[in-house]
């Protein structure tokens, strides 16, 4: 029998309500936008909307992976579409922001993974909002290292790329993807551009222990990672990957004592932690 650990109190979140949340669904709506922010099931949907700040996904909504907790779309990619860079600095010009996330489905159809519109999105942010700061959250690029040149070339303000989970636990939760290659593409995007700092994320609760989380953050900083991010895994859809232990608040700030200790410049690890929450707050 599969006994399911309860949900606690401590994951509770503010509802998707309000004005803010009401006029951003309208603007992503209006300019054919995706937000991961939607199309992952975020919990944090409620806060962020509300506070004007949203995730932008890029290339599609139709996902070329399958990672066993993902709630994107997976199926047949969408045509890449050329106006999507211009709308999505549009929207981050009406939202006002002066940090904008950008991150992507997964495009293993093409020769760059995608790293081309990557890099006209950052660019058409920056000319349309001067001083905007953009972080980037890339796929893995298939180990296509010329892919993140392109990227790193239109100089993003932070390079992240999700580790997502410890290297044992790849094979059912991280399908397609490989530990030690996604490690090798941050330390080269830190090659590439050493003043631009990199930055991952993992999820907990999926059957890791908490020294493979530390073992992790320390194969992490070997390979220069500045910025980090620890977050509780929570269910989309009874479909995915089942919750396997609540990471209690106590030991996310172990995790973010041992990050600390091993020379993150930044960490945020707590329950509702997602890779682009309180993105700003790093630089
Ligand atoms: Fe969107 Fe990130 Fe906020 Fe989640 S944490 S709602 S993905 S901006
Ligand atoms: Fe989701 Fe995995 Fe696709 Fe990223 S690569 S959108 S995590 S299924």
């Amino acid at each position: 029998i599969e006994t399911k650990p309860k949900r606690p109190q401590w994951l509770k979140a503010p509802a998707p309500v309000g004005d803010n949340y009401r006029d951003l669904k309208g603007l992503v709506d209006r300019l054919k936008l995706h937000t991961v922010c939607d199309s992952a099931a975020c919990p944090n949907i409620g806060e962020c909307w509300n506070h004007r700040t949203a995730t932008f996904m890029i290339l599609g909504n139709f996902c070329t992976r399958r990672c066993g907790f993902c709630a994107v779309q997976k199926g047949q990619p969408l045509d890449v579409d050329y106006g999507e860079p211009e709308r999505v600095a549009e929207a981050c010009e009406i939202l006002g922001l002066k940090y904008a996330v950008i991150t992507s489905v997964n495009r293993d159809d093409r020769k760059d993974g995608g790293a081309d519109l990557f890099a006209l999105t950052i660019r058409a942010i920056r000319q349309r909002i001067p001083g905007c700061k953009v972080e980037v959250l890339v796929p893995d690029f298939q180990g296509n290292k010329d892919a993140m040149a392109i990227v790193m070339d239109a100089a993003p303000d932070v390079l992240n790329h999700n580790i997502e989970t410890v290297p044992r636990l790849y094979q059912q939760v991280r399908i397609g993807a490989r530990y030690e290659r996604s490690l090798e593409m941050l330390a080269w995007a830190k090659a590439l551009r050493p003043e631009i700092p990199t930055k991952s994320g993992l999820m907990v609760g999926l059957g890791e222990t908490n020294e493979e989380v530390v073992s992790t953050l320390r194969d992490l900083r070997t390979h220069h990672v500045d910025f980090a991010t620890i977050g509780q895994y929570l269910r989309p859809t009874p479909q995915h990957l089942p919750v396997l232990r609540y990471v209690t608040p106590a030991e996310f700030a172990e995790y973010k004592q041992a990050g600390r200790d091993l020379g993150f410049s930044h960490i945020e690890s707590g329950p509702l932690v997602r890779s682009s929450y309180h993105a700003a707050e790093a630089l």
